[in-house]
């Protein structure tokens, strides 16, 4: 049923994507790509109308579901195993350590470093049983018309949206540098923790957990026209962070046991001891 072998398949396909030792025109027909890549992002972009975003939005917005402790939504989420794929090396709890602790290594401040620590825990979604397409992928505007520039963007051609005039002008339903926070992206781990942790990270880390997956705007310089001054500053971070989101992998496994005082005291800088998810 699901066309990715785990959620990990769809990272390592951006990885590849924007491998600085490849030939980027040579890797952008995405003739490489698995058919459980392609066939990915045709639910993705099919199924991402602007009406499924705002539905997802009523029904995770009022964030009724869990109440955890930051550390507890990790371990919640290193539940998630993919039958199909028992020799998975790295977990959930591993990259989002290993981001954190590159980001600390290179001396960015605290919030920097939770942003590491946290940027995927809206990943629980698949816990709660939303398909892969609503949870991971690239995330572009929905109310207006798609970039040229969004991964498979062919495939957009069956999304009801591309039938809706309104939706399909540059500005669609938005106004000229009205500001990314208008704007209803596609919905997935990123909009959907952004609401959880919107309380309590400052600017910056909201921005990178808000747009990393956004690869059209903050990679490829598209919809620059619904962006205000705030957000092409912002965006600077957003650009900051994603080398450590695509690049910080290694084999060796952090210990989880050993960097958690170090990550629960700032943990507790920030967030509440329970967390609305
Ligand atoms: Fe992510
Ligand atoms: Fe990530």
């Amino acid at each position: 049923m699901s066309p990715l072998r785990n959620l990990e398949q769809w990272d390592e396909f951006v990885q590849q994507r924007y491998d600085p030792g490849k030939n980027t025109d040579e890797f952008r027909n995405y003739e490489n790509a698995a058919p459980g890549i392609r066939e990915f992002y045709r639910l993705n972009h099919l199924h991402q109308t602007r009406d499924f975003v705002l539905e997802k939005k009523r029904q995770f917005g009022p964030r009724n579901r869990m109440k955890m402790g930051i550390w507890e939504a990790l371990e919640y989420l290193n539940t998630l195993v993919d039958d199909s794929d028992p020799d998975t090396d790295l977990s959930q709890i591993d990259h989002n350590l290993q981001a954190a602790q590159a980001i600390r290594r290179d001396g960015h401040p605290d919030w920097f470093q939770l942003v590491g620590l946290t940027h995927d825990l809206g990943k629980v979604l698949c816990l709660w049983g939303e398909p892969q397409w609503a949870v991971v992928g690239d995330t572009f505007p929905t109310g207006c018309a798609y970039s040229q520039k969004i991964v498979f963007s062919e495939l957009f051609a069956g999304n009801p949206d591309a039938k809706n005039p309104e939706y399909q002008t540059p500005l669609g339903i938005y106004e000229r540098n009205g500001g990314l926070d208008k704007v209803d992206m596609s919905w997935g781990h990123d909009e959907y923790f952004y609401q959880v942790a919107k309380d309590y990270l400052p600017d910056p880390a909201l921005y990178m957990i808000r747009y990393h997956s956004f690869y059209a705007a903050h990679r490829e310089g598209a919809y620059d026209y619904l962006m205000s001054d705030r957000d092409r500053e912002m965006f600077g971070w957003v650009k900051a962070f994603n080398p450590y989101d695509l690049y910080s992998k290694s084999e060796e496994r952090p210990s989880a046991g050993e960097l958690r005082p170090y990550y629960q005291g700032l943990i507790d800088r920030y967030f509440p001891k329970q967390v609305a998810f």
